[in-house]
């Protein structure tokens, strides 16, 4: 069968796959940062982030955790089932740093006890705001047990990926989760996983890893990406 394309976004291609429940989801170039005002081609960043997630996706399907994630068929591409998508956003901050760090007024990268979740309503036109959980349940986006769910696959999803990525030196600040029902209802992480949603500082010498590196003007973009592939890469090897 040809692969018809279904959805075509800035940083990603959606396209049809044998099966009606499967997508093959091919990773552009194509970079954004604030609601896409930003935006540039960074050469390589694709496969980078699709090996990256791809790997982070299988860590956690090994630990139990549903993803949307079946293989990688090349470089910037993956075979993923096809959800229904949750217009929500979870984000996990192990440290405050960014948006929530100038929302409080606080240092970027504030040592905290706990780990932080916020929901946000993943809508374009109000700039994903944050939202509580009574929010997300009075516009009928997810039950409260749907949440609760979501709060307990994030804070597992938060302690394999950071044991993983201390393992390569580098600590994970925070990360953006997306979620979807599959065919019986259940959740599933979907989205991806990669420097492009998460933040990672070198644990040596606190260098940035991941997109604040494009949000920020601070070059070597793609090397860092690439770094923080391989020494995942090599790490998951061991
Ligand atoms: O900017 P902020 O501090 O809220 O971002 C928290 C985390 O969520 C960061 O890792 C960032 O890369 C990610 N994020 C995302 N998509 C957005 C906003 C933030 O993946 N639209």
């Amino acid at each position: 069968m040809e692969k018809q394309i279904i959805f075509e976004g800035k940083e990603k291609r959606i396209y049809s796959a044998d099966g009606e429940d499967r997508i093959i989801i091919h990773y552009k170039d194509m970079t954004t940062a604030f609601g896409g005002i930003k935006q540039a081609l960074l050469k390589g960043k694709g496969k980078y982030s699709c090996r990256i997630s791809a790997m982070l996706f299988s860590a956690l399907e090994k630990e139990g955790i549903r993803t949307h994630f079946l293989s990688l068929l090349s470089d910037r591409e993956q075979l993923c089932l096809r959800l229904e998508p949750i217009p929500l956003q979870l984000v996990v901050r192990n440290r405050i740093a960014g948006s929530t760090a100038k929302m409080l007024g606080v240092e970027n990268g504030l040592r905290i006890p706990n780990t932080l979740l916020e929901f946000r309503y993943n809508c374009d036109e109000l700039g994903d705001p944050m939202i509580n959980e009574d929010h997300a349940v009075a516009l009928g986006i997810a039950t409260y047990d749907e949440l609760s769910q979501m709060r307990a696959i994030a804070l597992k999803t938060d302690e394999i990926l950071k044991e993983l990525y201390h393992r390569a030196g580098i600590e994970l600040i925070d990360f953006k989760l997306e979620f979807a029902r599959d065919a019986d209802g259940c959740l599933r992480i979907s989205d991806e996983l990669s420097p492009d949603n998460s933040r990672l500082w070198d644990e040596a010498d606190g260098r940035v890893l991941d997109k604040d590196r494009f949000r920020f003007d601070m070059s070597e973009v793609c090397s860092s990406y690439r770094e923080v592939m391989e020494r995942l890469e090599k790490t998951i090897k061991q």
